[in-house]
């Protein structure tokens, strides 16, 4: 197949900012199981993923006080952090949404969870929403 027969992108999964993985009671509550933890140190954050059908909630816990996440967390409290929408063409996405003048937060991807290559938008291009675009490395 041709790489630029691209699928439209898909909810992947939303993250939620919180102060402990462990204390975040309510998604094991509802019968959500957490399939999978990872610390991510290029983001300062220990991610656990929770399997919502077909998509994932993200629970995102700072490791340290000066990560993104603990900063997001010191200003507005625990929430919804971003929304992330996977994509099979990550970096000609990039490049395209530059050309027509979005703000990018990371200009070319980085690692993510699951060995993913992440690129994150500025919440002013997704009104007012934080943007992970994520594609698989198979
Ligand atoms: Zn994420």
């Amino acid at each position: 197949m041709v790489k630029s027969a691209a699928h439209p992108p898909t909810l992947d999964h939303i993250g939620i900012a919180v102060k402990s993985i462990d204390a975040a009671g309510l998604w094991r509550d509802l019968g959500l199981t957490i399939d999978h933890v990872e610390t991510v140190e290029s983001q300062g954050v220990r991610t656990a993923f929770l399997s919502v059908g077909d998509a994932h909630l993200e629970l995102l816990e700072p490791t340290s006080p000066d990560s993104p996440v603990a900063k997001f967390i010191d200003k507005r409290g625990e929430g919804v952090h971003h929304i992330c929408l996977r994509v099979t063409n990550i970096d000609e996405q990039l490049t395209a949404l530059r050309a027509k003048g979005y703000r990018l937060i990371n200009e070319s991807p980085v690692p993510g969870a699951h060995g993913c290559r992440v690129a994150f938008l500025h919440p002013a291009a997704g009104n007012g929403v934080l943007i992970e675009l994520s594609e698989k490395v198979e």
